[in-house]
């Protein structure tokens, strides 16, 4: 007999990681293709040598250096093995059970339905628009008086398109004070809004205590292989969230390497410019080649080819280039560096003689 294992396991779909082999170019997982910066690789090695002390459980001087750097309090700020950590404590901290609801857009970043149904509670999605965008009117409507938790991601993995502060702010004023709202902002330190309209939850979460923003360094801040993301919240958010933490799972790394990252912050968010600059390229180009290819302001670009998408990122392997195809929706491509890109897009100029 096997042994016995909760039987709805067998529903909950396994989180698909990018390919990789060896000698590809890999455009699978929005990493950044820069190594850490020798100050941050250095502050990791230090801390090797104590190895055999557990980290602080607290993790003190990183959250006082995370709230300081956004002008918040430390008791705002959580951190997590990885920002997915954060998402499934979320779920953790607000649904019990099949009538509580998690709402969020699909397609968006595939933890969300895998974070709900490991907690047992029930998914509600809505469909993106037309132009792969969230439809935050339509998620309004969507709200029950059995939501607990609302992800939104943005900008949205994996099409890459963000919504403004207008628009997030009409959004909020929508939903019921008591539901809690996630801004998934993996993605933040990409966006490129004119300064009015810039979506940043943390001054957008100043006033509303039931935004929590997430963000990491894993993206960004070229750390994740470390597994290090953060949550900005109210402080009986933050709370509860201390409750549901598995402890010490912030490693001694992780938090150094946070520290030192954050030390150096204007040199890896300079590093930005220059992915923003290669993915304005990389999508004009793609539409030079007949490509549909929706704004983005994250660091990868989205091709809807629908029932093409599987073929398409298989011929890229072939090509010796992943990309990530999401079932018949499309397939994303992250921004690397310039001859990454370059092999990729001719790739793609070739790949079109026999797209549908
Ligand atoms: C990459 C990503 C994350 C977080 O990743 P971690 O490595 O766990 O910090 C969270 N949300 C979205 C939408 C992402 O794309």
């Amino acid at each position: 007999m096997n042994p016995r294992t909760r039987p709805d396991l067998e529903t909950i779909p396994s989180y698909v990681p990018g390919r990789n082999f060896p000698g590809a170019i890999k455009l699978a997982s929005n990493e950044t293709t820069f190594g850490p910066l020798p100050s941050v690789a250095k502050a990791i090695t230090a801390e090797i040598e104590l190895s055999n002390r557990y980290p602080d459980n607290r993790s003190v001087e990183l959250i006082e250096t995370i709230a300081e750097s956004l002008g918040v309090s430390a008791d705002h700020v959580a951190v997590g093995c990885g920002s997915v950590a954060l998402c499934q404590d979320l779920v953790s901290i607000t649904c019990a059970g099949p009538d509580d609801e998690v709402l969020y857009a699909w397609r968006s970043f595939e933890m969300y339905p895998i974070v709900t149904q490991i907690a047992a509670a029930t998914a509600v999605t809505v469909g993106l628009t037309a132009e792969h965008a969230h439809d935050l009117d339509a998620m309004a409507a969507a709200v029950t008086d059995r939501t607990r938790l609302i992800f939104v991601c943005n900008p949205n993995n994996p099409t890459g398109t963000a919504a403004g502060r207008a628009e997030i702010e009409r959004f909020l004023d929508a939903v019921p004070a008591h539901v809690i709202v996630v801004l998934d902002e993996a993605y933040f330190e990409y966006l490129r809004f004119p300064e009015n309209d810039h979506p940043d939850g943390v001054e957008i979460g100043r006033t509303r205590p039931n935004v929590v923003v997430l963000r990491t360094f894993s993206k960004a801040y070229g750390l994740a292989g470390v597994r290090l993301g953060y949550a900005v919240a109210d402080p009986t958010v933050i709370a509860a969230l201390g409750k549901v933490h598995v402890p010490f799972s912030v490693s001694r790394l992780s938090q150094a390497a946070g520290v030192a990252s954050l030390h150096a912050q204007a040199e890896l968010l300079s590093r930005t410019d220059w992915i923003v600059t290669e993915r304005e390229r990389v999508r004009a180009a793609l539409i030079g080649s007949g490509y549909d290819v929706p704004p983005s302001q994250a660091n990868f670009v989205w091709l809807p080819l629908g029932a093409d998408s599987v073929r398409f990122a298989t011929a890229s392997a072939e090509a010796g280039v992943l990309v990530r195809p999401y079932g018949v929706d499309g397939v994303r491509v992250t921004i690397g560096d310039r001859h990454e890109n370059d092999q990729f897009l001719a790739f793609a100029a070739t790949a079109l003689e026999t797209k549908t």
